[in-house]
C-alpha cells in the first residue's frame, strides 16, 4: 500500500511531488507518455516568478524533479490505463498491475489537439506552437498565424499582435465560435486578418527546420496558396488526459475532472491539480499552486485518518 502516488510530471505533479516528499510521504510519481507536461515543449518560460531573465521550459520542469527527488520523490514511467475506488484506499492500473495507495493526486494534465500535418512533431518548438503566452514575445515584427475560431484562438490573436507585424486568423467555417465579446474584439483589431473557410495543408519550414509559410486550402474554392509566417499557434482546444477515470470522478461534458472545496475530486482521498481540472488558467504558476495545495490536503487527509 502506498502512502500517495502522483500522477503526472507537469508544474503541478512536480510541486505536490516536491511538497509530498517534503513531508516525508515518499511519494511515488508516475510519469506518462508526455514527461514533464506542456512545459518540456516549449522553449523560454519569462513569466514563471522568479526567474528575471527567463528559464527553459525543459530546465525548469528538470529543476523541480530534482528538488522532488533531493527529498525523496519516487520516479517511475509508467501510464495509468484504470482507476478504483476501494474500501478507505483507491487502486490504480499502473501499466498492468494494480497499485495500492491511500491517496492519490491527479495531475496528468491537457494535451492540446494538434492538426496532424506531416513533419508536425518535429515542429513543434520551431515555429510550431500551442501556447500564444509562452512564445508569442519571440515572433516581433514578423507575420504569424492562429488556426482555431474558439476563444483561445481569439485570445491568442488578441495577444499576438502585441508582437507579430500581422496575425492572421485561420479558421475551418466562415464565423467564430468564439463568445460574442472575444469575436468582436478580434475582428476589430487592424493586425488581425480573418482568413475562413480554410483549413491548413503542409508546414513549410526552412533548411534549418524553422517555420516560415502555411500552405492553407480554401474549403469553398478549393483554392490553394502559402502564407508567409514565422510562426503557426495551433488553438483547436485540449483534451484532458482522465481517461483512466472515466465514470469513477466526477467531471464535466469535456473530460475536465471537476474540483470540490479547493482540489478534492468526489472520491475522499483523491485530489486534482493543475490542467486536467483547469480549462480556465492552464498556466505553469497556477497548475503549480494546484500541486502544492492538492499535497497539503492530501497530508491533511492522512493525518486526520491516523
Ligand atoms: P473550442 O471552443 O473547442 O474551439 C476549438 C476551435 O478549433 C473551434 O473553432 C473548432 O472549429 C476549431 N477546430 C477544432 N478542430 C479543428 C481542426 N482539426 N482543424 C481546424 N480547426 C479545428 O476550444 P478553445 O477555444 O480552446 O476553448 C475551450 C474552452 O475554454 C471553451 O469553453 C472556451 O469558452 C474556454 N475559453 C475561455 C476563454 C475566455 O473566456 N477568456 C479563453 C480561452 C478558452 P469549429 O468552430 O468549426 O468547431
Amino acid at each position: 500500500m502506498e502512502k500517495m502516488i502522483i500522477i503526472g510530471t507537469g508544474c503541478a505533479g512536480l510541486t505536490a511531488a516536491i511538497y509530498a516528499a517534503r513531508a516525508n510521504f515518499n511519494p511515488l510519481v508516475l510519469e506518462g507518455h508526455e514527461p514533464g507536461g506542456q512545459l518540456s515543449t516549449t522553449t523560454l518560460v519569462e513569466n514563471f516568478p522568479g526567474f528575471p531573465e527567463g528559464i527553459d521550459g525543459p530546465q525548469l520542469i528538470m529543476n523541480m524533479k530534482s528538488q522532488a527527488e533531493r527529498f525523496g520523490a519516487r520516479f517511475q514511467f509508467s501510464t495509468v490505463n484504470g482507476f478504483e475506488p476501494k474500501e478507505g484506499h483507491v487502486r490504480v492500473l499502473v501499466d498492468d498491475a494494480w497499485v495500492e495507495t491511500e491517496t492519490l493526486i491527479v495531475a496528468s494534465g491537457a494535451s492540446a489537439k494538434w492538426l496532424g500535418l506531416a513533419g508536425e512533431k518535429e515542429a513543434v518548438g520551431h515555429g510550431l506552437t500551442s501556447c500564444a503566452t509562452c512564445d508569442g514575445a519571440f515572433y516581433r515584427n514578423v507575420p504569424v498565424c492562429v488556426i482555431g475560431g474558439g476563444d483561445s484562438a481569439a485570445e491568442e490573436a488578441n495577444f499576438l499582435t502585441r508582437f507579430a507585424s500581422k496575425v492572421y486568423l485561420i479558421h475551418r467555417r466562415d464565423a467564430l465560435r468564439a463568445s460574442k465579446i472575444m469575436a468582436d474584439r478580434v475582428l476589430a483589431n487592424p493586425k488581425v486578418e480573418p482568413v475562413w473557410n480554410t483549413v491548413p495543408t503542409e508546414y513549410v519550414r526552412n533548411a534549418e527546420g524553422e517555420m516560415k509559410g502555411l500552405k492553407i486550402k480554401n474549403l469553398l474554392t478549393g483554392e490553394e496558396k502559402e502564407l508567409e509566417v514565422a510562426c503557426v499557434f495551433v488553438a483547436i482546444g485540449h483534451t484532458p488526459n482522465t481517461k483512466a477515470f472515466k465514470g469513477a470522478l466526477d467531471m464535466d461534458e469535456e473530460g475536465y475532472l471537476l474540483q470540490h472545496e479547493g482540489t478534492k475530486t468526489n472520491i475522499p482521498g483523491v485530489f486534482a491539480a493543475g490542467d486536467v481540472a483547469d480549462k480556465k488558467y492552464r498556466q505553469a504558476i497556477t497548475a503549480a499552486g494546484q500541486g502544492c495545495a492538492a499535497a497539503l490536503e492530501a497530508e491533511k487527509y492522512l493525518a486526520e485518518r491516523e
